[in-house]
């Protein structure tokens, strides 16, 4: 069987997506490799198609346990032997599972680090052919990136511990240098073929709104979405307790998960949001890692994370099927506060002195200063995930709140020297929120116990919106013309540029004519770009989906692993009558097709 034979046979694709093929070849020429690709965009393709084609078994170490039953669910469904062992196994299973492996019964087999050097994991590690070590989620190695899992290092020691080193392969979506280098050297890849796809995930349309109202822009874009599904993060656990119950009392199917409910509760709640029980996951950042769950419509965060890594990984579980897909970010002044609570409360990971727990505070500091920043800028935001990922995108997608915006340039100079001038006057240094309250003449108590009512600039704006104020704030620090401090203290400070304004230079902001409109995702996948949807039926695909979600529940799988939602809509767009002409479709292979094909040819006749 060549490579395009098995990603045809068993998973229904016509072609390897940008990447794909060079780290399939490198594996299969017997060089170790390294992927670095974002979300969604098929990794474990990478290992599994060569896995099949080697002789001997791969072994895949990741670090979660749903994110091993789900990848085992979707290879059994294809029609691959795989399994997982990890301490979700009774005893007895998990000897049954070990003697399996042992008797070649499974190509792939999913291990938890942990298990690598336990006595009865090394002994049949020792007697079996294993042709490739792959390591996913491999930034978890990394004391750089936010998930370092001590267990990733004992990999390492595993290998060593074989008579014949196997090929290794390691695949992450975190891109900075750090980590790209830890898992390099930490893994001790020989020579690797490296692929690094680009971070862009086109189907993703980027919104940032400061809104007055969190709850009503976030119905708004729930109602944009209807009957489709989607996450709602909140920075706290008390958040997603009162959003999720506003949701369910006003009768919107939503569940929540964040790490203050038991076990129990919440594997059930992310069970009902995987089988499409209910709709709406409404979350703390606890929730997500491992969710392969590929018919998610639109992520809404109601609270700024802390920093553009969380923001990417988040927004990420959009769309990982290539459908459009609306990521939206809604900021309040409030949510830099609390992510500031955090960062001045955050434990430094054990054995770290007094000067590396300052710097990893500091570095924290600056990420959640440019995660601010982009909830700021007038500029393309698709360009400044990018760039922020060491990327350059183009300064127009056309798919974002700022492209799709009409802005026009105000001259906001007279506002800007006020704000500098009440900054240079303070005998002290204060924060963004009270250099903006004396402007606009605040009578808080805090203001005038620091007698800042006498400052000169006092009240000089008082006809400013206030959120317009921190808006021409947060506008002089991106460009320069005053600096935040980092430490303990984030106090405004002036630049060697804020002279140059008091002393004549001009400052231009942009500011939004009128706010885009937010589409109805139906509605979004008729144009845009990326879309396989053109101009489809809705309602025979709501039949497929329907019949879907029965097959899904008789055979207790989640219905995105039956079929996902892209190849539904394929359907709907081809309406194949034969089996041939099935097979035509992407994501239906040979295997799902004996399992489903007839059922859904069943339908597709019945509609033409
Ligand atoms: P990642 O692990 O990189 O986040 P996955 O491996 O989960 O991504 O793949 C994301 C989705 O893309 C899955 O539904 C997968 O089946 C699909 N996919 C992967 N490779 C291809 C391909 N060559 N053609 C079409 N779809 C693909
Ligand atoms: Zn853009």
């Amino acid at each position: 069987m060549t490579k395009y034979e098995a990603l045809k046979k068993y998973f229904g694709y016509d072609s390897f997506r940008e990447g794909q093929d060079i780290l399939v070849d490198g594996i299969l020429s017997g060089r170790d490799v390294m992927g670095i690709m974002p979300t969604g965009a098929g990794k474990s393709i990478c290992y599994q198609i060569p896995a099949l084609l080697m002789p001997g078994i791969t072994l895949v170490i990741s670090p979660l346990i749903s994110l091993m039953k789900d990848q085992v669910t979707t290879l059994n469904q294809a029609g691959i032997h795989a399994a997982y062992l990890n301490s979700s196994l009774t005893p007895g299973q998990y000897r049954t599972a070990l003697k399996y492996m042992v008797n070649g019964q499974y190509k792939i087999v999913y291990v938890a680090p942990e298990r690598l050097l336990t006595d009865s994991f090394i002994a049949a590690a020792r007697t079996m052919e294993i042709s490739m070590i792959s390591v996913d989620e491999a930034h978890c190695i990394s004391q750089w990136g936010q998930d370092f899992r001590p267990s990733y290092l004992k990999i390492l020691d595993f290998v060593n511990l074989l008579e014949k080193r196997p090929i290794l392969s390691a695949f992450t979506a975190t891109a900075t240098r750090e980590v790209r280098e830890d898992i390099l050297a930490l893994l001790d890849l020989q020579n690797p073929v490296q692929v690094v796809t680009g971070f862009d995930r086109k189907n993703l349309r980027f919104l940032v709104q400061h809104p007055q109202s969190k709850w009503r822009a976030a119905l708004e874009v729930i109602h944009a979405h209807r009957g489709e599904c989607g996450i709602l993060y909140c920075l706290t656990r008390k958040t997603v307790e009162e959003v999720c119950e506003q949701l369910v009392r006003n009768g919107y199917s939503a569940t929540r998960y964040h790490a203050g409910l038991s076990d129990e509760e919440r594997r059930h709640n992310q069970d009902d949001f995987l089988y499409d029980r209910k709709q709406i996951m409404v979350a703390t950042n606890a929730f997500g890692m491992g969710i392969d769950k590929s018919n998610v419509r639109y992520v809404i965060h109601y609270n700024m994370p802390k920093n553009m890594e969380s923001y990417y990984q988040e927004a990420g579980r959009a769309g990982r099927d290539g459908l459009p897909s609306d990521c939206i970010l809604l900021y309040s002044g409030q949510d830099v506060v609390t992510n500031q609570f955090f960062i001045d409360k955050m434990e430094p990971p054990e054995d770290t002195d007094a000067k590396t727990a300052a710097m990893i505070r500091e570095r924290e500091q600056e990420r959640l200063k440019r995660m601010t920043f982009y909830c700021f800028t007038n500029e393309c935001l698709r360009e400044y995930i990018l760039r922020y990922f060491g990327e350059y995108g183009q300064s127009y997608c056309g798919n974002c709140s700022n492209c799709l915006t009409q802005f026009e340039e105000k001259d906001v100079t007279p506002i800007a020297r006020k704000l500098i001038g009440c900054v240079k006057e303070c005998h002290w240094g204060y924060g963004l929120v009270t250099i903006a309250d004396t402007v606009h003449g605040s009578k808080s108590s805090k203001i005038l116990r620091a007698r800042l009512d006498e400052n000169p600039w006092y009240g000089s704006c008082a006809d400013v919106p206030i959120h317009q104020l921190r808006q021409i704030l947060n506008h002089l620090v991106m460009k320069g013309y005053l600096a935040v401090s980092t430490g303990e203290y984030h106090v405004i400070q002036l630049t060697d540029t804020s002279e140059d304004i008091l002393n004549g230079g001009t400052v231009l902001m942009k500011t939004a004519k009128e706010k885009p409109k937010l589409v109805s995702g139906k509605k979004q996948k008729r144009g845009s770009s990326g879309s396989v949807s053109g101009d489809m039926d809705h309602a025979l695909f709501e039949r497929l989906r329907a019949l879907r979600l029965e097959i899904a529940r008789a055979q207790k799988v989640p219905p995105y692993i039956v079929f996902s939602d892209k190849t539904l809509v394929q359907m709907c767009i081809l309406r194949p009558q034969t089996h041939s002409e099935m097979l035509q479709v992407s994501g239906v292979g040979e295997m799902k097709y004996a399992k489903y094909g007839e059922q859904f040819l069943t339908l597709l006749k019945k509609e033409s």
